[in-house]
């Protein structure tokens, strides 16, 4: 078993955090003091570390710049109503990490090592969680291979990182989505429940396509037949039809949300009908035709809670109702932000104080 307790820290001389501005903070562009480097080498993770944030260097034919070997994490840290910097549910993100991994053939990153650097880089830049509301710190951990190595074959070094950065909400406006049916995001056996590289950059023309139109993200459906609804760019998608939940099944082609498994199970608690089950194109496109489709929304740790305005099928575009606060989706922000800010009771043990 490695040492977690070895962490060697190296802090930054000046601070940057008088460059935080809560009220103004452009999304990914801001980066807190400092940063967390493992190496993985002779088959064990050494040298963890934390540095002042930095570039960092790799080799022309690292096998991740041509092959995409790699993988990420993606989560946020709160300030709660006292002042305390909590974190929601880093367990799970570490063990979907290894789930990623193994698809990936990257070597698994052990929890214990997941949760201590995270905690040590969080105790060390405390200052970089905002408060306001709709604000926190967004945590990136991620490993990517590092052999100076052109040929095809998994990497035997690698280098688990956690970088962070302050964001605000990241969808300020309900969003326009359309349903694609043409290009595909994953497809049975491939890669599409893996938080892999290569799937975003896959995504990246089908949705600049879409935004020509006019839309700000992408609904994927199944590769196969595109008739049924996936999930979105970086969200899993959820329906109210009929007064029930629907969405899809996590399978080997959507993305196991913990944001997602956060909603559902507070749907359930309530007595609402949840249905994880196919959720037909058909079915959608009906129930906004005859007005039975009443809200629409995606779930994503950066997103939040995001309404959906519109959605854009084949020629047409359906306008949603726009979300009040009888709103399911609405609701369920309520729900979740207090949870986090630890105005509503944590029940189901989400909260990670750090
Ligand atoms: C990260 C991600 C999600 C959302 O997962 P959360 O754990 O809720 O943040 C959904 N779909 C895709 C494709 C993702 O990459």
């Amino acid at each position: 078993m490695i040492d977690t307790s070895t962490i060697r820290i190296e802090k930054i001389a000046q601070s940057r955090i008088n460059e935080l501005d809560e009220d103004n903070i452009p999304f990914g562009k801001l980066y807190s003091d400092h940063m967390f480097i493992a190496d993985y080498k002779n088959g064990e993770w050494q040298d963890s570390r934390i540095v002042p944030f930095q570039n960092i260097s790799v080799s022309p034919a690292n096998t991740t710049l041509h092959y995409a070997i790699t993988i990420f994490e993606g989560l946020k840290a709160y300030r709660n109503k006292d002042g305390e910097v909590v974190v929601f549910r880093p367990q799970a993100n570490a063990s979907r990490l290894n789930i990623s991994a193994e698809r990936m053939c990257i070597p698994e990153v052990p929890e214990s090592l997941f949760m201590e650097s995270l905690t040590e880089l969080l105790k060390l830049d405390s200052d970089w969680v905002p408060s306001k509301p709709g604000t926190a710190l967004y945590i990136r951990p991620f490993v990517f291979g590092t052999d100076e190595y052109i040929g095809i074959r998994p990497s035997e070094n690698f280098r688990f990182m956690i970088i962070t950065s302050p964001v605000g909400s990241y969808y300020t406006k309900p969003v326009r989505v359309k349903i694609e049916t043409k290009f595909s995001r994953a497809f049975e056996g491939g890669t599409g429940f893996a938080k892999a590289g290569g799937n975003y950059a896959a995504s990246l023309y089908p949705a600049r396509l879409a935004q020509k139109q006019g839309f700000d993200q992408l609904i994927w459906t199944d590769g196969k037949s595109h008739q049924y609804i996936e999930e979105s760019g970086t969200m899993n998608v959820m329906f109210v039809i009929d007064d029930v939940i629907r969405t899809a099944p996590t399978s080997g082609t959507i993305l196991k949300g913990i944001t997602r498994d956060a909603v559902l199970t507070i749907a359930r608690n309530w007595g609402m009908r949840v249905e994880e089950a196919p959720v037909a194109v058909s079915e959608v496109i009906n129930a906004a035709k005859e007005g039975r489709l009443q809200e629409a929304f995606g779930v994503g740790t950066a997103a939040t809670i995001a309404p959906i305005a519109a959605i854009g099928y084949e020629d047409d575009i359906y306008d949603l109702p726009t979300a009040d606060d009888s709103f399911f989706s609405k609701k369920i922000l309520k729900e979740l932000t207090g949870i986090r800010s630890g105005e509503i009771e944590d029940q189901f043990g989400w909260i990670y104080k750090i």
